[in-house]
C-alpha cells in the first residue's frame, strides 16, 4: 500500500564534521536541514513523511542513511553520472510513496525529473524560486503533514521504582494455532509477527522498553541498518507502535556496550548515538560507555572508566548543540564503590539529572549494594534530585533496599527469560510461586533428534507419544483427564527424549505440582486467557515467550505494588 509523501532535498556543502557515520539528516547542515530538524524537534515524525537526500557523493539516499563526512559539490556532469542510479532508486521508492516533493538546487533537477517519468508517483511538485521561497515551501510542506503529538519532555513518575524491559527482538505469530501446533503462514516473512509485548495489550508489562543502538550493526531488531538507498532509510521505524507503548510508557535507548566489550573503543560514536536517539523519537537516551569488565587488567579498566566519563561529557555537549528533545542519561562505569560514587558530582556538574549505573551484571549482591549505597549517599550530600537507573540487573533480595535508598529505575529480562532458561521455575503464579513448565519438545527439532539418535526407537513411535502427551495435556486443561493419566502420557514421551533419571524424578514431582495447582486458570491476563494450559507447556518460542511475557507482566505488578 502506498502511503508516504516523499520529500527529496539536495545535499548541502555545510556539514556536521563529526567523525564516523551519522544520519544524513544530521550530517548536512544547510538551511533546508535546519528547517527539517527544527520541525522534528517540535513534532514527532509524521506517519506519512518520507525524506530522501540527493547527495553529490552517494546519489539518492534515505534521510536516516548513515554517512561519513566528505567534500564534493554537485556539478551538471556529476548529476549526469548519477542519473542511472537516481532513476532506479526513484522507481523503487515510488512503489511505496504516492507523492513527491523536490526541494533541490538547479544542478540536481535534471536526473530527478528524468527519473520521475515512468514511476508511479501520483503527484509531483518542484519547489521553485530563490532559496528563501524554497525554504518557505519546505516549511509549509512539513506543517501540512504534522499528524502527531507535539514533542514534550517525558512525564516521568519520580515517586516509584520504574521497570524497563530490554528488547531482544522477540517477535511472535499472533495467530499461532496451539491446538494443531501450526503457524498462521509457513513462511516467516508472510506471518504478521508482532512484538511479544503487543500480545499482552491492553495490559502493560513495563514502564518502557530499553532498545540498544547496537541493533544498527546487527542483522536484526527494530533499529537494524539498511543499505543507504533502501526505502526503510526514508523514515524512522515506528518504535512506539512496534512495542505497543501508550503515552505513559517510555522508549529508553542505550548503546548495547556488551556487544562491543572486546573492542578497544566503543563502535558507536557520540554524535551517532545522539542523532539516532533524537531521530527515532526516544524519550531517554544513555551516553556512550565502555564496560570495565573484571577480566581486563587494572589499567585497562581504569581507562574504560575515564573513557566512559569523557564520552558522557561529549554526549551532553552534542545533545545541547543539536537542541535535542530526549532526556540525556549519563552512564557511570566504575571499578570500586568509591570509584562509582566519586564520579557522580562530576556528572551533575556536566548537567546530568539522570544517570545510569553500568557494569553491575558482573557483581555480587553485596558489591552491588555497596555501590548503590555509595552513590545514593553522594547524591544526598549534593542535595540535587538525580534520577538513578541500574542497568541490566534485577536482584530480588535487594529490590526493597534499592527502593529505600531511592533508586529510580532498573531494567532486566530475567523473568522473561526464566520461562525457558530455568529447569523448574518457568511460570510465575499470581500467588507469586514459581511453577515448572511441562516439557514436550518438538520431535522434529534438530536438538530433540540428536537426543533420540541411537535410541533405536522408530520415529513414528516418537511422534505418536509426542501427540499423545499434547492431547493428554489439552484434555487435562479441559478437565477431561485425570492428573495421573496426564502425567503418565507426558513422562512416557519425556523418557524418550531425556534419559537423566535423577532429573526426571525431580521434574515429575514439579510437573505434578504445576498440574495440580492449575495456575493458568488463576491469571486473567490476555496470554493465559487465550492459551489456557498451553502457557505452561515448554515447547517452542510461541509458547515459551508468551509465558515469559506473562512473568514480566507479574513482575511489573510486583514492582508497582512494592516488594515484600
Ligand atoms: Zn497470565
Amino acid at each position: 500500500m502506498k502511503t508516504g509523501d516523499l520529500l527529496i532535498v539536495s545535499c548541502s556543502a555545510l556539514k556536521n564534521d563529526a567523525p564516523g557515520e551519522i544520519p544524513a539528516l544530521v550530517r548536512y547542515d544547510g538551511p533546508a536541514y535546519r528547517v527539517i530538524r527544527s520541525f522534528l524537534r517540535e513534532w514527532s515524525w509524521p506517519s506519512n513523511l518520507r525524506v530522501g537526500v540527493f547527495s553529490a557523493e552517494y546519489g539518492l539516499i534515505g534521510g536516516l542513511a548513515p554517512i561519513p563526512f566528505y567534500e564534493r559539490r554537485m556539478t551538471p556532469e556529476r548529476a549526469r553520472e548519477l542519473r542511472q542510479m537516481v532513476v532506479a532508486t526513484l522507481k523503487e521508492w515510488s512503489t511505496l510513496c504516492s507523492s513527491l516533493a523536490i526541494v533541490c538546487g538547479k544542478d540536481y533537477l535534471e536526473p530527478l525529473l528524468d527519473g520521475v517519468h515512468g514511476t508511479g508517483f501520483e503527484h509531483v511538485e518542484v519547489a521553485a524560486g530563490p532559496i528563501g521561497k524554497k525554504l518557505q515551501y519546505l516549511s509549509q510542506f512539513l506543517r501540512k503533514r504534522k499528524d502527531k503529538r507535539k514533542r514534550t519532555e517525558p512525564d516521568i513518575n519520580y515517586d516509584r521504582l520504574l521497570y524497563f524491559l530490554p528488547d531482544w527482538d522477540d517477535m511472535l505469530d499472533p495467530e499461532y494455532d496451539f491446538d494443531n501446533d501450526t503457524f498462521s503462514q509457513v513462511r516467516r516473512d508472510e506471518r504478521r509477527e508482532v512484538h511479544v509485548t503487543v500480545l499482552m495489550r491492553p495490559r502493560k508489562v513495563c514502564d518502557g522498553i530499553l532498545v540498544s543502538l547496537a541493533q544498527q550493526f546487527k542483522g536484526k531488531g527494530a533499529l537494524k541498518g539498511f543499505s543507504r538507498a533502501d526505502v526503510r532509510t526514508l523514515a524512522p521505524q515506528p518504535l512506539r507502535a512496534r512495542f505497543g507503548l501508550s503515552e505513559d510508557q517510555f522508549l529508553f535507548g542505550d548503546c548495547g556496550a556488551f556487544s562491543y566489550i572486546q573492542e578497544p573503543e566503543p563502535v558507536i560514536t557520540v554524535e551517532q548515538a545522539v542523532s539516532l536517539y533524537e531521530l527515532h523519537g526516544f524519550d531517554l537516551g544513555a551516553s556512550v560507555d565502555h564496560i570495565p569488565a573484571p577480566f581486563f587488567p587494572p589499567e585497562e579498566r581504569e581507562r574504560r572508566v575515564r573513557l566512559t566519563r569523557e564520552k558522557a561529557r561529549a554526549f551532553i555537549e552534542a545533545h545541547r548543540r543539536l537542541s535535542c528533545r530526549f532526556v540525556p542519561v549519563g552512564v557511570i562505569q566504575g571499578t570500586t564503590p568509591e570509584s562509582y560514587a566519586l564520579q557522580l558530582p562530576e556528572y551533575v556538574e556536566m548537567g546530568y539529572r539522570h544517570v545510569g549505573i553500568g557494569g553491575l551484571v558482573f557483581r555480587t549482591d553485596s558489591e552491588i549494594e555497596e555501590i548503590v549505597k555509595g552513590i545514593c549517599e553522594v547524591r544526598k550530600k549534593l542535595g540535587k534530585p538525580v534520577w538513578i537507573h541500574l542497568f541490566g540487573i534485577f536482584r530480588p533480595k535487594l529490590q526493597s533496599k534499592f527502593r529505600e535508598l531511592g533508586v529510580s529505575s532498573f531494567d532486566s529480562a530475567s523473568y522473561f527469560r526464566k520461562a525457558w532458561l530455568r529447569s523448574d521455575q518457568n511460570y510465575l503464579g499470581v500467588d507469586r510461586k514459581w511453577y515448572a513448565a511441562i516439557r514436550v519438545p518438538v520431535s522434529s527439532d534438530p536438538r530433540t533428534r540428536k537426543k533420540l539418535h541411537g535410541s533405536g526407537i522408530p520415529f513414528e513411535e516418537v511422534e505418536r507419544l509426542e501427540r499423545r502427551a499434547l492431547q493428554a495435556l489439552h484434555l487435562y486443561g479441559a478437565g477431561k483427564l485425570s492428573l495421573e493419566e496426564t502425567l503418565e502420557a507426558v513422562l512416557a514421551y519425556d523418557r524418550l527424549v531425556d534419559r537423566n533419571e535423577k532429573k526426571k524424578k525431580d521434574l515429575a514431582q514439579a510437573y505434578k505440582e504445576t498440574l495440580a495447582a492449575r495456575p493458568w486458570e488463576k491469571c486473567n491476563c490476555p496470554v493465559c486467557s487465550e492459551l489456557g494450559i498451553d502457557v505452561v507447556i515448554f515447547r517452542g518460542s510461541n509458547r515459551n515467550k508468551r509465558r515469559g511475557i506473562h512473568n514480566t507482566m507479574l513482575l511489573f505488578e510486583i514492582v508497582r505494588r512494592g516488594f515484600d
